[in-house]
This record gives structure tokens, sequence and C-alpha cells, in this order.
């Protein structure tokens, strides 16, 4: 007897991946792994057969794919620190899960800020970090020029973006390696 088609319950893809619009903070597009091995994009210059940014970026593996633990990349490996003056704050370049200020003990005022190390490519990562060291009182044009952040974005807009879509932070830190994200949605901001 012939099988018989599992369509109905067969999962379409392979795998998908969320991939954020450059000129769009908010937007993503999914990139999806066909059960015939092919990586199709829901994006414009994708469907008018050009080359589409989002397949390249999941080709080179920049992008962690839906429901799956984020690997080590170098970039997230354990990093020395490196101090960055900002204002007044000093910005430190650390292992931690999210925007981390350490106080002075004697003084119990904020000396320097713990920043984690950015994942490449996701926006509401950096957006949380603008975010909290905004609330910091970190000046925007000393984060502008340390983030290079893109012109449009504004403080007023990165205040709003966290309002409506929550804050976004690594998972724990295991074996030097932060074990997928963790998201704090608006009402735990
Ligand atoms: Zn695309």
């Amino acid at each position: 007897m012939p099988k018989t088609s599992t369509k109905s319950n067969a999962k379409r893809y392979e795998q998908q991946w969320d991939v954020s619009s450059d000129s769009d903070p908010t937007a993503y597009y999914t990139v999806s792994l066909t059960r015939e091995g092919q990586l199709i994009c829901h994006c414009w210059p994708f469907l008018r057969n050009r080359e589409c940014k989002h397949v390249r970026r999941v080709q080179a593996g920049e992008i962690a794919p839906r429901g799956q633990t984020v690997a080590a990349p170098p970039w997230m490996t354990p990093v020395s620190s490196t101090a960055i003056a900002v204002s007044k704050l000093r910005l430190v370049l650390a292992n931690v899960r999210c925007v981390t200020p350490v106080a002075d003990k004697a003084e119990a005022e904020i000396s320097a800020v713990k920043v984690p190390p950015l994942p490449l490519g996701n926006e509401h990562f950096l957006l949380t970090v603008l975010y909290d060291l905004l609330q910091l009182g970190v000046a925007w044009s000393a984060l502008q020029k340390r983030f290079k952040v893109p012109r449009e974005i504004t403080p007023e807009w990165v205040t709003y973006y966290i309002a409506e879509y929550g804050r976004l932070i690594y998972g724990p830190l295991q074996e030097g390696r932060f074990q997928g994200w963790e998201y704090i949605p608006p009402e735990g901001v």
C-alpha cells in the first residue's frame, strides 16, 4: 500500500529565523528553510528575485533559529574588561545579562556601568541597552557615538519602543555562555 500524504501534520518548514529589519527595528522578516532545503524570505527584494540580506544573514549564522538556544558566537565569549568613558559614568564591557550599575560601596553612588556584549543584528537588545543607559542618565550624544546608533532613532523613540514591547536581555550565564534570551514584558520594565 502506498504511503499516504502526511501533509496535515507535517511541518511546513524545517526551520525558521526572525531577522530584524535594518530600516525599521520594529519589523522582522521571517526566513524559512523549506523541506527541499531552500531558504526563502518574504521581503520585497526576495520576492522579486533580488539579493536578500535576511537570507544572507541566516546563511552567515548570525541569527539563532526560532525556539533554539543561542549558540556562543565569538562576540559572546568572555570578555576582558574594557573601560570607555561616557559622560561621567564609565561603561565597562562585561558578561552581564543586561546593563548593570556598579555602586561605589563607600559612597553608595554609581561609579560604573557594566554593559553586556551586543549580539549582532538584534535591534531589540540594542534598544534595551540604550533604554537602560538613558535611565541611568547617560547622555544620548555619548550613546550615539559609542553604539553607532542610526540617526533616525531618538531617545523618545527608544523609550516608546521599550514601553510598548518590553525589554530583551540575555538568559542566564552558564559556563561562559548566555542561555538564550529573556523577554521582560512592558509591565515588568
Ligand atoms: Zn529578505
